[in-house]
């Protein structure tokens, strides 16, 4: 966390443009006090400087008395932007820094919605990986996470789980339903995420399914040459009964080195992104350093999709197989520009294009994808805003955990804890 951030609180974080805000610094220990009725300069850069209202020297500054030991003045910021206050006290001739202090100010629609930062596929010792469903939505909240839900392979029923073990304690994690979807002879890996369908199920009387896949395929156009059409339709089918039932279809790691060569082939993931039959693509997926290839493919290919037109709903996902490995979980996921947690306005702002994938390798500084403008403020409040964030999340998540193992005290400790997160997202953001 920047140093700024850890001795001062700086309210609000996030205003909205073309307006004039009113902003408080505020030193949280002695050791970064003002000093009453000091002078303080600040220094005003629109990052970008980017004006809208007027033209004028850029720094714009303002000269601030310290009162009751805070400072507090008004700027106006001009369009969507990072804005540096870089503060410096006056001491006769002298300036003496205090902090660069970093303020976000965002068009109407972005400014109406919260960021929660989620991952949309992750695995529980129910298939392949290591701990049990409740533990994984413990772990998830512990570093960070707003909403998950356990995507095991072939099987709904662990995401039902880890709802169900918090079911008589309140949390603030948004559990949802979900599995990872492999229908039968075909290579393409579908994410349900939080659909009401258990997919999984629907594939044990594989008569019906066949059947009803071979209806559907034959109202489809006919596939280019080179790609199954028993394997295309049955994706369309999929993607369907995932959106029936309120969930969302998610394209997984299309560009998966395994077995000598990408699977699914290339000619089929091509097709599938022509016809956009799914809801969302994983654009960041769950691969190790040494497959780094394939999330650089994927991003590569979603801009060049974009670049054709076609609008690409996208999230980041761990495909974490264990929480306690050191690899993978927490290394990728999604932040979603939403006005609730619910899961209406979750899905329908993926499928607005209000999202990012994000990618946060150990030691490095995390990187987003998606569209520029949410990329640019992603960058912020992966800086600024969500490390604060994380911290809140991570006693909520060890409470999660020990409520797990039986401690006494977790359950009281959640009850206790409830809606605290929420209530600090909300303080960042100028009121009225
Ligand atoms: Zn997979
Ligand atoms: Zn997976």
């Amino acid at each position: 966390m920047r140093t700024e951030n850890i001795s001062f609180d700086v309210s609000p974080r996030i205003v909205p443009a073309n307006r004039r805000t009113p902003i408080t610094i505020r030193p949280r220990y002695e050791h970064s006090v003002f000093r009453d009725g000091a002078e303080y300069v600040i220094s005003h850069f629109p990052a970008e400087e980017l004006l809208k209202r007027r033209s004028g020297k850029i720094p714009f500054t303002f000269r601030v008395r310290a009162t009751n030991g805070v400072l507090t003045f008004a700027p106006f910021f001009d369009e969507e932007q990072e804005h540096v206050l870089w503060v410096e006290q006056l001491e006769g001739e002298e300036k003496k820094p205090v902090g660069d202090f970093r303020v976000y100010s965002l068009q109407d629609d972005l400014f109406r919605r919260l960021p929660f930062k989620g991952d949309f596929h992750l695995h529980s010792c129910r298939s392949d990986g290591r701990e049990a469903p409740a533990y994984v939505a413990g772990a998830s909240r512990r570093i960070g996470m707003d909403f998950m839900a356990v995507t095991d392979h072939r099987r709904y029923e662990p995401s039902l789980e880890a709802q169900q073990a918090f079911a008589d304690v309140p949390i603030d994690l948004r559990i949802f339903a979900g599995e990872e979807v492999h229908p039968p002879d075909n290579p393409v890996h579908i994410i349900n995420f939080a659909g009401t369908v258990n997919m999984s199920a629907l594939f044990q009387d594989e008569k019906a399914y066949r059947s009803s896949v071979r209806k559907l395929q034959r109202t489809l156009p006919k596939a280019p040459s080179g790609i199954n059409p028993y394997q295309y339709a049955s994706c369309v089918w999929c993607f369907q009964k995932i959106r029936e039932s309120g969930g969302l279809g998610i394209f997984c790691h299309p560009y998966w080195f395994t077995n000598h060569r990408y699977t699914p082939p290339g000619a089929l993931t091509s097709y599938l992104f022509e016809t956009s039959p799914f809801d969302a693509f994983e654009i960041i997926g769950g691969f190790h350093r040494f497959e780094a290839d394939s999330n650089t493919l994927q991003v590569a290919r979603y801009h060049e999709e974009r670049l054709r037109g076609r609008p690409i709903p996208i999230v980041g996902a761990s495909d974490s197989h264990g929480c306690e490995r050191g690899e993978l979980f927490g290394w990728y996921y999604t932040i979603v520009f939403s006005p609730t947690l619910d899961w209406c306005d979750l899905r329908q702002s993926v499928l607005d294009l209000y999202s990012v994938a994000v990618e946060a390798l150990p030691n490095e500084i995390p990187r987003a994808y998606g569209p520029f403008r949410l990329v640019k403020y992603a960058l912020f409040l992966m800086r600024e805003v969500f490390p604060q964030h994380d911290e809140l999340c991570q006693e909520e998540g060890r409470q999660m955990l020990e409520y797990l193992a039986g401690a006494k005290g977790a359950a009281e400790a959640l009850y206790s804890l409830k809606g605290r997160t929420a209530a600090h997202m909300r303080r960042q953001f100028a009121q009225g």
